[in-house]
This record gives structure tokens, sequence and C-alpha cells, in this order.
């Protein structure tokens, strides 16, 4: 028999509302990382009251009228984070396939598929994303801002998101979208309401056009990169002046500013001007880790894209192949040396280079480069917090903040992957999954997956 329509929203209606309102969930499990000890702590309990944590701790007491959820041989940890993904875009599979679908499909159809890409992300642990650059060549839409507004008002499924809109850059440079095609092919050089700047005053304009448009963060491409074109992967793609005008408008608008950079002189130069992170930072020398430990910038080093890429390098044209070997080359020693000098280290993965819902693979590159479990974890958690500016709401397991909490089987400080198999997932007090992935959310990695798994 089926039931009608009507009545089945009313009670998913009436059963979220009870939910949200007073009853106390207290969730159990073997051991807990809380986002700031050194190390895990045993017999976890966190008391969850409406969308905060009431109380959270070893062996509390548990509240009479509680509903008790034990998830046994499991391990706690603050919702993962992750600061760089690119939640409306796919760029896994060949890429000159892709870069024709791109032509091809409408925008708002690719809108609708971020829907399961924010489903997949959020299933697999991540509850907050900083999400930086959304762009389809020629269309002026901000489909980041709608699917963050989407979320935030309950319509779609997924993590909180901080977004970028379109990244800004340089006239011929890594986030041109016309770069790397016919001249004038769109009829137009691309301007400041697609990002593409030239100056310190028209990179004001873009910021502030940005933040006009709902932007959360400010993104850039102070260097060239690896998925693109028209550029060298280490070149200078703004100049200093342009930078500082970058950083000072993005923070008179109480936005960070987080730059794509695989350079080291772009770096530098960047790092000089005040930005918040370097993101990806391949060729980084010691000289500038130096410089960067000294100012207090974070490094999200996006380990998952480069690996993601050599997998799978025959799917690239030549000149992307040779530019990848070399950054994938150089990141490594950078990321060690990086984890050495106690440079503050954000997680982020570049998710839309690699298939969205798969961003904890990161944490066991990262370990395998020298980090600690705990210090990964931290990354993925109070660092991500820090660099985002939430961290009086979330990013650590304590009373009184948002209850975004995650469960994996076992212990990742044994087995890093464990953060690859969460089975457990709480944003803001609702619980999102408890057990295997919803079926949405398995259609649409099914879908993902055809895409993105050509032979190697
Ligand atoms: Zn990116």
């Amino acid at each position: 028999m089926r039931t009608p329509l009507p009545l089945v929203a009313i009670l998913l209606s009436l059963s979220t509302a009870l939910h949200a309102a007073d009853q106390t969930i207290v969730l159990k499990a073997a051991r807990m990382f809380d986002g700031k000890s050194k190390s895990l702590i045993a017999n976890a309990v966190v008391i969850v009251q409406g969308d905060k944590i009431a109380d959270v701790g070893s062996n509390l007491t548990i509240p009479n009228d509680a509903k008790v959820i034990d998830l046994g041989d499991a391990t706690f940890s603050p919702g993962f984070m992750d600061a760089h993904t690119h939640l409306t875009l796919d760029y896994t599979g060949t890429y000159n396939e892709r870069r024709l679908k791109e032509l091809d499909l409408n925008v708002s159809e690719q809108a609708i598929k971020a829907t399961a890409y924010a489903r997949a992300t959020v299933e697999a642990g991540f509850t907050t994303v900083r999400d930086l650059g959304s762009r389809f060549v020629g269309s002026p839409e901000f489909v980041d801002v709608a699917l963050r507004n989407s979320i935030n008002k309950g319509v779609v499924v997924g993590p909180r998101m901080l977004v970028a809109t379109k990244g800004i850059g340089a006239t011929g440079g890594h986030f041109d979208p016309t770069s790397g095609f016919r001249d004038f092919l769109f009829g137009r050089e691309a301007d400041y309401t697609e990002g593409i700047v030239d100056g310190p005053d028209n990179v004001r304009k873009a910021v502030r056009f940005e933040v006009k448009n709902g932007a959360d963060v400010i993104k850039a491409a102070v260097s060239g990169g690896v998925l693109s074109l028209a550029d060298e992967v280490d070149t200078p793609q703004l100049t200093p002046a342009e930078m500082v005008a970058l950083v000072d408008e993005s923070h008179r608008l109480r936005k960070k500013v987080a730059v794509h950079c695989h350079g080291d002189q772009a770096a530098r130069e960047a790092i000089e001007a005040g930005v918040d992170s370097i993101e990806h930072g391949s060729f980084m020398k010691p000289e500038t880790l130096t410089l960067m430990k000294s100012k207090g910038t974070f490094l999200t080093p996006t380990l998952m894209a480069t690996e993601w890429i050599m997998g799978r390098i025959a799917n690239y044209p030549p000149a992307l192949q040779a530019k990848a070997k070399a950054a994938g080359a150089a990141r490594s020693e950078m990321f060690r040396n990086a984890v050495k000098m106690g440079i503050k280290i954000s997680f982020g993965t570049d998710a839309a280079v690699f298939p969205h819902g798969q961003n904890a693979k990161e944490f066991k590159l990262m370990v395998g480069l020298g980090m600690t479990p705990i210090d990964a974890l931290k990354s993925a958690t109070a660092n991500d917090a820090e660099l985002f500016g939430i961290a009086q709401k979330t990013g650590t397991l304590e009373k009184g903040k948002l209850a975004d909490i995650v469960a994996m089987p076992g212990d990742p400080t044994a087995d890093i992957t464990a953060t690859e198999r969460v089975w457990f997932v709480m944003k803001e007090g609702k619980i999102i999954r408890n057990g295997p992935p919803t079926p949405q959310s398995t259609a649409a990695s099914t879908v993902i997956e055809q895409v993105v798994e050509p032979a190697e």
C-alpha cells in the first residue's frame, strides 16, 4: 500500500521538529578525538541538546530522558572540514571530454548535480567546507552561493559552506576561463565579473563585486596552475601591488584570503602581502616556509589533487602532464618540510579534481608524509575552524559548541584510514547518517564512479 504523500510529509516534518526541539541525545563510543587533546579520550560521552553540545567527556552520567546511541568500538571526532573544495564542479575523467562537457551542459543541470556532490561530502563526514571557486564559462551564475543558501535553508542536504564565488586572477592566468581556447571564441575578454582583473583598482573592484554577490571568503590565483592550458605552473600571476590591494580590500570587508599558488616567488610575495592561506604551495622553499611560519600563514596542501592526477596521468594533455609531474615531484618534500617546521596546516583536498566524497583519503597521504595521525585530525577540525574564523562555534567537541560530530570504526591513531569509513554523521544536532549512506547518496556516487573511473 502506498502512503499518500502529504501524510509522509507531515510525519517527516513532525519528526524533524521533535528532534530539533528538546530531546536530549547521548552519543557513546569507545574513544574520542576532541579537537584539542594530544591523545584520544576513552569511554567518550557526548550529550547533545538541540543544535549544541550540552556536555562532553569520559564516563559522564546519562540524563534519564535521553535517547542513547551507543556506537561501540568507534571513535568520535568533531565534524571534519575541508578548506579547499569545489562542490559545484567536477574535474574528474578525461580532461578534454570534461572541458567539452562544461561547454555543453546547462548551468542549471550542473547546479542540480552539485546537490549530489554536497550530500556525498557531508555523508563522508565533512560537515563544513570552504568552497574555493565556482565558475561556468560565459555564465554569470553564482551556483556556490545558491548551494550554500539552499543547504542553510534545509532544502538540500550538505555541509556548511563558506564560498568564494569566482576565483580572482590575471588575464591569461590560471583562472581565465577563456584561456586555452581560440582568441575571442566567447566574443569578449573575461573581466572582473568573472574574477579576471589587471591592476590594483581592478582587484578591489572584483573583491567588492564578489562580496556584494555573497562571497564569504576571497580566492585568488597568484601563480600558474596544473589544470590550465596557457600558463606555466610556477610563474607569478599577480604583482605584489595587486596582492596588497587584494588582501587590504578583503580584510577591510572582514573576509579571509586564500590564494592558489604553486610557485615559490609568488608564495613569498603573497605571504608578505598578508594572505591567510597558501593553497597547494608545491614549490615553496624552506626560506619561504620560514617566512610563512613567522607570519602565521596557513598551508592547505591538497595532496589528494596531485595524487589523483598522477594516478591517471594519461587522461590529461601532454602540457598538463608535464606540469603535474613537476608539481607532484616538488610537493612531497615541501610538505615534509612544512610538517617539520611546524607550519600551521589546514586540511584541504581540491575535491572536484577527484570524486566528491573521497576527501578523507587526504589523511593517509598526510600521515604518509610525516604528520602524526592526531595532527592530521587536528588539521581537519580545530585548524580549519581557526582558518575559517568559526572556531568559537565549531571545530572541537566542547560544551556550547555546535553538535557537528562524526564517528568512525576503530582507532584512527592506529589506522588513519578509519577516517575513510565514517558511518555516523551529525550536523548541528541533526543525524545525517547512522549506518550505510542514504540511497540518494549511493545513486549519486554511482553516477560519479561511472564518470570518473576510466582505464588508468
Ligand atoms: Zn582548487
